[in-house]
């Protein structure tokens, strides 16, 4: 029994939560953190990663788990749990008297009824999916293009038609594997309502690819970019700050702008590199082979890159890791950090003003990689 808190509901209702215990569908670890922002739905079409090989990264998000894909069927049965889950939700909102609409009351009054649901994570998604209009749907994991085109269009078909709210599908996708996609495929995939794309490119630099173990060419991002582009996907590159340490500064920005200008793509996202221990490139760095930039040469290489870009992209600095500060205090960081970031080439001149301005500002304001990622000794 629960009673309706505010609103138009009667005073008294009854409900079940019982059936939602039993609904549940599968979620990776991980989504970009625009996905986060635009409250995306997360689900899982694969299992972590078909390369596990980069040195920065190693798969680790994934625990190294080997590479699964998952039948269209068990995808399908995940669609209805969240459908399931959705309409348990919108039949308690329909008993409160908010008619069917997802309102924070009615999850207040379902979480008093029964308070495991805060940590159903499910239910937790679903609510939070509808609560924000039901837009957005994040396809896991690293890289979900990889499903033969058949199958991954049976999925995004079958997504449309059980959630026809659906605006945009996105998903991650290895640059080798856009390359090898045939163009026709990629653009049933666009048509039938895959539309982002989340594409690691790192660095445009060949040495440093091949350093990284990335498994792709500079040639081969640029095909892949400009492949998906011509496709019709909206399209997001992630390069890497400091990917190439000191040494490697200079190359690592100017290949990546050429590359970037060759696709110019819909977004351009700032990944500073963080490294732990357990990752190839953190060994790398206990032998002395990479020495990490400081927080100025970082973002010298952050100017060298933002200098030669020519591009109609918006370039964006959507992570805590774009850790630098515009004043002593730390109280506001170098960069607006939101989704939509800087559109390009009209804010170029802002964002090259603003690292002046971070240039200006003494080392020590700045957070090094070292802080964020606590381990004092690097
Ligand atoms: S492809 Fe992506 S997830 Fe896989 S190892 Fe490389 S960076 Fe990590």
């Amino acid at each position: 029994m629960a009673y309706s808190t505010s609103g138009n509901g009667p005073g008294l209702v009854t409900f079940d939560t019982e059936k939602l215990s039993h609904c549940s569908f599968e979620v990776g670890p991980i989504r970009p953190p625009s996905e986060g922002g635009s409250h995306s739905l997360l689900l899982r079409a694969t299992r972590n990663c078909s390369w596990n090989r980069c040195r920065f990264c190693y798969g680790m998000i994934y625990n190294r788990e080997k590479f699964e894909l998952r039948s269209v069927e068990d995808i399908k049965k995940d669609i209805d749990a969240v459908k399931a889950i959705a309409d348990e939700i919108k039949a308690v909102s329909w008993k409160l008297g908010y008619g069917g609409a997802v309102k924070a009351d009615v999850g207040i009054a379902m979480i008093r009824r029964d308070p495991s649901l805060r940590a159903n994570q499910s239910f937790v998604i679903v609510f939070d999916w509808f609560h924000f209009g039901a837009r957005t749907v994040f396809l896991q994991d690293a890289n979900t293009l990889i499903m033969p085109t058949d199958q991954l269009l049976e999925v995004v078909r079958y997504l449309k038609k059980t959630f026809p709210t659906i605006e945009r599908i996105t998903s991650y996708a290895r640059a080798k594997t856009l390359a090898k996609k045939p163009l026709e495929e990629l653009k049933e995939l666009s048509s039938a309502g895959l539309s982002r794309l989340h594409v690691g490119l790192e660095t445009g630099d060949d040495e440093l690819l091949s350093n990284v173990d990335k498994g792709v060419t500079a040639a081969e991002h640029i095909e892949a970019g400009k492949k998906a582009k011509e496709a019709g996907f909206e399209l997001s590159e992630y390069v890497m700050i400091d990917l190439g340490g000191r040494a490697r500064s200079e190359q690592h920005a100017r290949n990546t702008a050429r590359v970037l200008n060759e696709i110019d793509p819909d977004f351009i996202r700032l990944r500073p590199l963080a490294i732990g221990p357990g990752l190839p490139l953190y060994e790398d760095y206990t032998q002395g082979l990479l020495q990490l930039s400081s927080p100025h040469e970082r973002l010298q290489e952050v100017k060298t890159l933002v200098e030669n870009l020519h591009v109609t992209s918006s370039v964006c600095f959507d992570h805590f890791l774009n850790s630098w500060y515009r004043d002593s205090d730390r109280r506001y960081t170098l960069f607006k950090q939101e989704y939509d970031g800087y559109k390009f080439p009209q804010e170029k001149d802002k964002v090259l003003q603003l690292i002046e301005e971070g240039l200006r500002v003494d080392e020590s304001t700045h957070i090094h990689v070292k802080d964020l990622i606590g381990l004092a000794h690097l």
